[in-house]
């Protein structure tokens, strides 16, 4: 083993994230970890910055770069948090974090100047940024590190291992000098030893050297999942026994079904199930929701020290000594595949339920309070992240509609909320009352009737009163206008012009159809028919009503 009278240089680097602000922290912290190793090992701090102070207007302008800490106050702030030396490397086109180019630039200095131990903090960025670099440089790494101390004269690394059952100690072997280390940046509180001593120095290479095969095509912010973890009144969360990334998958259902956040243990997120911003407790996130439902955790301590504050918890676990069932208000025993869908379904029936609700006060029918119906709308949109182009395509409806109806401008016909249904793969039968569901079905056979009974229709599907489709002969006198059943119905409607010529208004929109021509519409827009010939004219009409 490598003692620290092998190693090549007396410095501990730290490898600064200047992305956000939030990342700048954790690289403080990570120095704040190095500082009693510093102190045992008579080692010297340094925190390198790569930026740009000018950077290259041109080549950045694809990218939202205004979440990026400047270079130079995070220099002075280093050096406040007790930094002995900061390295600005500073060139325009280093203004974009990328691991690819930083490890580049990184390895370079490292092998010119020779430090000991190279340390960043545990996240994408800076596992692949230690990895890339410590092959360039020949040089070891010690994976996931908690805690760093020196026991006899070696540098070792405390790093969970087994999900975190274990904590294996890590140390170099005989020949690695150097070393890259990513560290844990959680359970440290910043040093702020208020020190003006540190030195600043700036490194402008002299050119940067682009991977080739590499271009960068675009760039965008990760949405502020963490916070929204952290903040939300909802939160779902998967451990190991959901068993692979389909079982997961489950979760983030409920979640969306529920509008609230999906969380984890450290488990999916070793397996990479879900992204490492979702990880809950002592090293992760603390939640603070109304409702937690934790499913497949066991209820470790390190995972339970970040729901403690939830209002109620929720376990569901196919093992009845869990622990977990220790701390939740209310338990599961079962199987967390078979019980998710069914919760899922259940959920997805109530917000329907509600929305059914909301939509019968609108028409007068409820007493719900006003002004929910869009609202909820919206919180069911979102939650299954779709766009309101989406749910306008799911609904058959146009985007400014959705608009409207989640405004409270529009009150939406009920078929609106069965084309919603079906996009969320409920059954209204499950969750309309045997009431609404016969008026809807009253509703289709009415106007059926009226259909048949009036003069100018002739049923070409006789018996279909209860059935979605149905075909009419339509005949309208010369230079007349069509007397017809609704202005507008819920529903598609297909025209053909078998003999004559069709003035067809649809909305503010004239068409003029001859003998031969047809044309298929949404018949929730109001439309009318015109013979502009001077003999009958005759149309074949197909109506799909909800
Ligand atoms: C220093 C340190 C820090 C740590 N920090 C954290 C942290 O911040 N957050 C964190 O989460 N962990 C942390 N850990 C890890 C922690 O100790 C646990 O290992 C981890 O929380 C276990 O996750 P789990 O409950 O998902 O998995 P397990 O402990 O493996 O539990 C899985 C559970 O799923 C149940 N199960 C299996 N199949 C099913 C099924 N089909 N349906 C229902 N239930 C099923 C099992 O009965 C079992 O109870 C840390 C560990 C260390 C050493």
């Amino acid at each position: 083993m490598t003692s620290v009278s092998d190693k090549t240089g007396n410095a501990i680097w730290i490898v600064g994230d200047l992305r956000t602000q939030r990342l700048w922290r954790q690289s403080l912290k990570v120095m704040a970890k190095a500082q009693p190793l510093a102190a045992q090992a008579q080692a010297t701090i340094a925190m390198l910055l790569l930026g740009a102070s000018e950077p290259d207007e041109a080549e950045n302008r694809a990218v939202d770069l205004s979440a990026c800490v400047a270079m130079d106050n995070a220099a002075r702030e280093a050096v406040s948090h007790g930094a002995q030396t900061v390295y600005c490397i500073d060139h325009p086109q280093l203004a974009i974090p990328r691991t690819d180019i930083y490890a580049r630039v990184l390895a370079d200095l490292v092998q010119t100047r020779k430090p000991w131990l190279i340390l960043t903090a545990l996240t994408e960025f800076g596992r692949e940024t230690a990895a890339f670099c410590a092959q360039r440089c020949r040089a070891g790494l010690i994976a996931d590190c908690d805690e760093l101390v020196l026991e006899d004269q070696q540098v070792v690394g405390r790093c969970p291992a087994w999900g975190g059952q274990i904590l294996a100690d890590i140390t170099l072997a005989p020949g690695w000098p150097l070393a890259f280390v990513t560290v844990q940046p959680h359970g440290v509180a910043l040093s702020d030893l208020g020190s003006d001593t540190g030195r600043i120095e700036t490194i402008v290479p002299e050119r940067i050297d682009f991977p080739d095969g590499m271009q960068l095509l675009s760039c965008a912010m990760e949405p502020a999942a963490a916070r929204r973890l952290e903040e939300a009144d909802t939160v779902i969360a998967g451990g190991a026994g959901l068993g692979d990334m389909r079982g997961f998958g489950l979760v983030r259902e409920l979640a969306a079904a529920l509008g609230g956040e999906v969380g984890a243990t450290r488990p999916p997120v070793m397996n990479h199930w879900v992204e490492e911003q979702r990880l809950i407790g002592q090293t992760g996130k603390t939640v603070r929701p109304r409702l937690l439902i934790t499913v497949g955790t066991s209820g470790a301590v390190q995972y339970t020290a970040g729901i403690m504050e939830a209002d109620t918890i929720v376990a569901i676990n196919r093992d009845p000594a869990a622990p977990i069932f220790q701390i939740a208000d209310i338990g599961l025993v079962g199987d967390g595949g078979t019980l998710l869908p069914l919760i899922t379904q259940q959920a997805k029936r109530l917000a329907m339920r509600r929305l059914a609700d909301a939509a019968c006060y609108i028409d007068g029918e409820g007493d719900q309070p006003r002004g929910g119906f869009g609202t909820m709308v919206r919180q069911l949109r979102e939650a299954r992240g779709w766009s309101a182009g989406e749910l306008a395509r799911k609904t058959g409806q146009t985007p400014d509609f959705v608009q409207q109806v989640e405004t409270d401008q529009m009150s939406p016909p009920v078929a609106f909320i069965l084309r919603m249904a079906q996009a969320m793969e409920v059954d209204p039968g499950t969750f309309l009352s045997k009431k609404e569901q016969a008026a809807i079905r009253d509703r289709r056979a009415q106007a059926y009737h009226q259909r048949t009974q009036n003069y100018s229709y002739a049923t070409l599907t006789p018996d279909a009163e209860n059935s979605h489709l149905r075909a009419f002969m339509v005949t309208i006198e010369p230079f007349l206008a069509h007397k017809p059943v609704a202005y507008k119905h819920e529903g598609e409607e297909f025209i053909f012009v078998m003999s004559g010529e069709l003035e067809f208004t649809l909305g503010s929109k004239v068409h003029v159809l001859k003998s031969g021509e047809s044309i298929h519409f949404n018949s929730d827009v109001p439309h009318k028919l015109k013979n502009l010939s001077s003999e009958e004219t005759q149309c074949f009409v197909v109506l799909y009503t909800i």
